[in-house]
């Protein structure tokens, strides 16, 4: 392994704020680590492969989190309301100069390079409407009068002495000083203990709940102390001591607080074109919520016209706009941050990205489901695996491959999410070698699903590698630290980390006809294999998540990121049983855990979870399709993009499964066919209902699951139905079935870590599309042996009871509403029942379930036999025959 150890601190240092600020000004490093410390990798090439760090000490001493306080276009609390520039700062410095006080160096420089800002957002309030009650006049006074008697340390003092943070900037402690002492000294926040301040119209929480989200605490009306204030000893000020002598005893004024009225403050906005409504209307809403209106599109925030401008070619301001690259958004913008009283994120609303060349037009996550849908199903995979260029560097044209030394592929891709405060972005960097040694550094960042918004460049090296691999170094010394203390301390890469997203190497459509034309295998077995290595299904599953992203190979991620997501769900299963039902310490923690799982699972639509069924819906589930989707890539590998002959009959050895077509006059075809009528129901989905047509059925043996000559020596052995997603069902075949990650009190997980089928064909199809306009699904039919006794549960068992038939590896059958009808089950060969029959209520009328399910808790006690392709129509429309 590379010694990193040999980098100074400061090489570190730069590199992390280049990787991380290009673009942006930041004041410091300490910001940019708090940054870079959450997000997670997503499927690293360094070598190593972190997901994420669990504590804040797992990640060494460099990640102690970091209180982040904002330096910049801080606004004096008084100024704000008394409408007009107090400029209090100049009059505490001289002040402390007089008195020959030392203020720090540091902060007089923060000072100094705060001011521009300060005064520029001071400036636009000036205009505000002057409607000030009483108490506030009497607050500016008082803050003035402050100003002149305390200085900025006898402040912190004072904020010491009553329990108050009196760290930060300059700035910072003289607003939190003056909002103490006159409407009292603040309690601490009630989700994570930290100072709580009056920040942007609201107060709001300083604090970080965890390295994985910020603490989102806002309030108006804050919880205070009751007493006294307290004044320190050494603090002789008179006017102080009088004044705090003055009010013992008496309440504390409540904060009056006109957050609708600044939603637009510190905004200039210029107004394009013909609107929906006047200029005139528009104007007087912007400025009523604290925001100015320009004529001109030069220095303005953001420019407002309506869709249909765009259409018609855009007026001058558009078009000016455009060319200086300030946002166009649309109205609603307007509309809706009045609307929401904060103001809404300008990506989130422009309407000028699709103008640009190349541009892709609305964020993903801003579009209608169906419409991203669309948008990414057939989208290119940018990024397909570690040793996978990016395709928008441009250089694998080039012939550029990822370069590698010492064992290290020079390849990270990174994502984080923080809800709270609006962050959902990734992160590349990638060290390309192009032929005659030319060492390119590829970097791209940008909100997930937004790629108009995304920062890029190249930077050619040339043969300077040392200099190329310093940029890295940070990174590959961050991410060994996080690995190591995570105790494994594996370091060199394992072979089967090294793949292709099955999206870029599965069979294309376009390669379809000429794969299956060059197909040694049986031409219907050939047409499963087309299907469970094609693209298709995996890209629907993705896509179905939400997490189809071109930039991130969510189909090849490593295992170490896969084993990560498995212990995070563990670690929330056994925490989430003592979180309140509601209140700040419940948001925290959904908040917290979303935002860790969609920083490792990135998502165009991340948002809050809450409660069992999302963790069973997007968390469980969502592992799941994830870890099958790696396995198929996985075992299909790059197969499609080689020279070989017949990649089909490739994949399909490599898969180590007999498959068989069963014939359609055969008992066993006529049994399932009877088992499939007998116990399938319609399906609806969304308006429509679906019926079920057999089309194929395979039969299948494979080494990764017990040979019928086996299960046939098991006691009560049961032909079961089990739902899956086409997506599973080639890691299925390929390694058997896998219990359910861990219990969760919903349908699917109720049983724990269990193999759950049911008797009812309706339960197995509610899983099997392949595609959204291809409504064909393969229903998989396996022999279970439920042991010597079998348990019926009625209602949804507790974490307890599932641990309990986890150990004992019992058969448990939870009844359904619906039962299959006793009298027409029957027997197969050797011994095997076959519950089959018409559903009819079964006494359970209130369970969980709607049909019955069985669990079986060991891999060994299953066997897949068929793979029951169908068809799904639509009901009430007329089939027509081809
Ligand atoms: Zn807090």
């Amino acid at each position: 392994m590379h010694s990193v150890d040999e980098y100074s601190n400061n090489v570190r240092n730069m590199a992390y704020a280049r990787i991380m600020d290009t673009g942006k000004k930041t004041s410091g490093w300490k910001e940019i680590i708090v940054e870079a410390r959450r997000f997670s990798v997503v499927p690293a090439g360094c070598g190593v492969d972190v997901a994420m760090s669990t504590s804040s000490g797992s990640v060494g001493a460099l990640f102690v989190p970091w209180q982040v306080h904002e330096t910049r276009s801080r606004t004096h609390a008084a100024a704000q309301e008394e409408g007009k520039m107090v400029s209090k700062k100049p009059k505490t410095e001289s002040k402390d100069q007089e008195k020959g006080q030392h203020v720090p160096s540091k902060n007089k420089k923060s000072a100094e390079e705060e001011s521009p800002t300060k005064s520029k957002k001071l400036k636009a309030e000036e205009s505000e409407p002057n409607g000030k009650s009483a108490v506030v006049k009497e607050f500016t006074e008082f803050c003035k009068a402050l100003g002149e008697h305390l200085s900025v340390e006898e402040m912190r003092k004072i904020l010491q002495a009553n329990e108050q943070d009196a760290s930060g900037p300059e700035d910072a402690v003289v607003s939190r000083c003056e909002d103490m002492m006159f409407y009292g000294p603040l309690e601490e926040c009630p989700v994570c203990g930290s100072q709580v301040e009056f920040k942007g119209w609201k107060y709001k929480c300083t604090g970080i709940y965890t390295e994985w989200a910020q603490c989102t605490f806002s309030t108006n009306n804050p919880s205070r102390k009751s007493g006294p204030i307290e004044i320190p000893d050494d603090i002789k000020d008179d006017y102080v001591r009088k004044w705090v002598k003055q009010h013992e005893g008496k309440k504390f004024p409540k904060r009056e607080i006109d957050e609708e009225g600044h939603i637009f403050s510190g905004m200039m906005i210029a107004l394009s074109g013909r609107m929906s409504r006047t200029h005139g209307y528009f104007k007087e809403q912007i400025m009523k919520h604290g925001g100015k209106v320009n004529n001109s599109v030069l220095g303005v925030t953001c420019v407002v016209a309506s869709p249909g401008e765009r259409s018609q070619g855009g007026s001058g301001g558009f078009a000016e706009a455009l060319e200086r690259g300030t946002p166009v958004v649309s109205e609603d913008w307007i509309l809706d941050s009045i609307e929401k009283k904060k103001a809404q994120p300008l990506a989130a609303y422009d309407i000028a990205s699709d103008v640009v060349p190349e541009g892709r037009g609305l964020p993903l996550g801003k579009l209608d489901p169906s419409e991203e849908a669309i948008e990414t199903i057939a989208a290119e995979v940018k990024l397909a695996g570690k040793r996978s260029v990016h395709k928008d560097s441009k250089l694998d044209k080039d012939g550029g491959s990822i370069f590698e030394k010492d064992g290290i592929i020079y390849n990270c891709a990174f994502a984080v999410c923080d809800i709270g405060c609006e962050m959902n972005q990734y992160c590349i960097m990638q060290l390309i070698m192009v032929p005659e040694n030319r060492l390119h550094l590829y970097y791209k960042k940008g909100p997930i699903g937004h790629d108009q918004m995304a920062e890029e460049r190249v930077e050619d090296f040339g043969s300077r590698v040392n200099d190329a691999i310093e940029e890295f170094v940070p990174f590959l010394r961050w991410l060994l630290e996080m690995s190591s203390s995570h105790g494994k301390g594996k370091r060199s890469l394992r072979r089967r980390d090294i793949g292709i997203d099955v999206r870029h190497g599965g069979l294309a459509l376009r390669q379809m006809g000429a794969a299956a034309l060059h197909c040694k295998l049986d031409p219907s077995v050939s047409f499963l294999m087309k299907q469970l290595c094609g693209q298709e299904i995996y890209r629907y599953a993705l896509m179905e998540m939400a997490q189809d992203l071109p930039d991130l190979p969510i189909g090849m991620l490593t295992d170490l990121h896969l084993k990560r997501a498995e212990e995070m769900l563990l670690e929330w299963r056994q925490n989430v049983e003592s979180v309140p039902e509601s209140g700040p310490a419940a948001d925290a923690f959904w908040t917290e855990m979303s935002n860790k799982w969609f920083s490792l699972f990135p998502t165009t639509r991340p948002y809050t979870m809450r409660g069992f069924e999302q963790i069973a819906d997007n968390v469980a589930s969502g592992l799941e399709t994830v870890r099958d989707i790696n396995d198929a890539s996985h075992l299909i590998g790059d197969v499609f993009g080689s020279t070989l002959d017949d990649p089909l009959s490739e994949c399909y050895t490599k898969l180590g499964c007999s498959i068989n077509p069963v014939a359609e006059d055969s008992e066993d075809y006529k049994m399932i066919l009877k088992y499939l009528e007998k116990t399938y129901e319609p399906v609806k989905v969304v308006d429509v209902v679906y019926g079920v047509s057999l089309e194929r059925i395979y039969a299948v043996e494979s080494k990764a699951f017990p040979p019928h000559e086996k299960i046939k020596n098991l006691p009560n052995k049961v032909l079961l139905w089990c739902g899956t997603r086409s997506s599973n069902l080639l890691r299925h075949m390929h390694k058997g079935f896998l219990p359910a990650v861990c219990h969760l009190p919903v349908p699917g997980y109720m049983f724990g870590k269990a193999i759950v089928c049911s008797d009812a064909a309706a339960e197995a199809a509610r899983y099997g599309f392949t595609a959204v306009d291809r409504p064909e699904g393969y229903l998989v039919l396996a022999v279970a042996s439920l042991g010597e006794e079998i348990t019926e549960v009625t209602s949804t068992p507790g974490a307890e009871e599932a641990e309990g038939f986890e150990e004992k590896k019992m058969g448990v059958k939870g009844v359904g509403r619906k039962t299959t009808d006793e009298s027409e089950h029957f027997t197969w060969r050797d011994g095997v029942k076959v519950p089959c029959g018409k559903l009819v209520p079964s006494m359970n009328k209130n369970g969980p379930l709607e049909y019955n399910e069985y669990a079986v808790f060991d891999p060994k006690q299953v066997s897949i036999c068929f793979l029951v392709g169908v068809k799904y129509e639509e009901q009430n429309m007329e089939v027509v025959d081809e």
